[in-house]
């Protein structure tokens, strides 16, 4: 199977390319590196058994050109490039709000030329301001105002989930949209504020702990190869398609506990330092308070769904970034 993956050599795409890699796939990526990162990948290029496999464009996903030709020549499609990270999303709002919706209209315009089968990563974002646990497909989405930047990333999500649905109702392409939440693991980078990344690094510096706000908001992590087992699964059910799937992990935690916690984890000597969103984000910052994640969905039409614990993934990225 010839496989191509946007946004590849990101964190989630360059499992996802390695994933692909060992199942015996040939695998595309295209990937401007905006917030992916070559080394994610160069270890799979160095593979002597992954090398004829894998061919990697540095490009947009704006180039028609260039997705003319490898979609072609691909056989399915995962779309994950997009902006990530609200850091990302708070300093450069044009520029994501023009990768989310134009890049996915690109995606889902060459997918639906050649009907080629096509996986939109969105995100959790989209429910918005919700505070009820478990967070489900159908569920309403409130968001907050327009002078809140933030809000911008979710409303570009949802518009390319309504865009994939209307090719799927209008065209029958196949499109199979989800909601990935706090995903987690090797490779991811504190750099756009992901908080494991980051307190990880911090304590094993025994520096202080940047904790946002006064840390009750909670959050579930997802370990990325269970994200990764996800995604491969749905794109081969044809009982995916044109619906709309939560990927999610099982432990709610506050922020302030999972502080708390790499602390105890790795024997740091780091304090907790309590930070005002608006020193982190600037006065238009609204966080989300809760985001739990149904997967029953999901597991009904695969048969699992993500279930490695909080101990499990910190200790992975605890390992990794010792060894970065
Ligand atoms: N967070 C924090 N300190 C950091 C980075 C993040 O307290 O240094 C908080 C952030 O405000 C949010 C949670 O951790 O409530 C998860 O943040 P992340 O950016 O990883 O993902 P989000 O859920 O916001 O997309």
């Amino acid at each position: 199977m010839r496989i191509l993956i946007t946004g590849g050599a990101g964190f989630i795409g360059s499992h996802l390319a390695e994933s692909c890699l060992e199942k015996g796939d040939e695998v595309y990526i295209i990937d401007d590196l905006s917030t992916g990162d070559i080394k994610n990948v160069r270890f799979l290029q160095d593979n002597p058994n992954y090398r004829d496999r894998l061919f990697i464009h540095i490009n947009t996903i704006l180039n028609h050109d260039l997705m003319l030709e490898l979609t072609g020549i691909c056989d399915q499609v995962y779309h994950l490039a997009a902006a990530v990270g609200v850091q990302t999303i708070l300093e450069k709002p044009l520029e994501s709000i023009i990768t989310n919706i134009q890049g996915t209209e690109k995606v889902l315009e060459m997918c639906n030329k050649f009907k080629k089968r096509v996986l939109i990563a969105s995100t959790s974002e989209v429910y918005g301001k919700h505070t009820h646990a478990p967070l489900v497909e159908t569920d309403n989405i409130i968001y907050g105002p327009s002078s809140k930047f933030r809000w911008s990333y979710a409303a570009s999500k949802l518009m390319d989930e309504f865009t994939a649905l209307a090719y799927h109702r209008k065209n029958g392409l196949e499109v199979i949209i989800t909601r990935l939440f706090n995903t987690v693991g090797p490779r991811q980078t504190g750099a756009y504020g992901m908080v494991i990344p980051r307190f990880v690094a911090q304590a094993l510096r025994n520096e202080p702990i940047t904790v946002y706000g006064d840390g009750s908001q909670t959050r579930t992590f997802t370990y990325v190869k269970d994200v990764v087992d996800a995604l491969t699964k749905l794109m081969a059910s044809n009982a995916s398609i044109g619906e709309v799937f939560n990927i999610g992990g099982v432990e709610e935690i506050s922020i302030l506990d999972l502080a708390n916690k790499i602390i105890a984890m790795t024997a740091s000597t780091s304090r907790i330092q309590l930070i005002p969103y608006d020193e982190a984000f600037g006065k238009d910052f609204e966080d989300m308070q809760r985001r739990v994640p149904s997967t029953e969905k999901l597991a009904q039409v695969i048969g699992s769904a993500p279930d490695k614990s909080l101990d499990f993934i910190l200790n992975q990225v605890v390992d990794f970034i010792k060894n970065q």
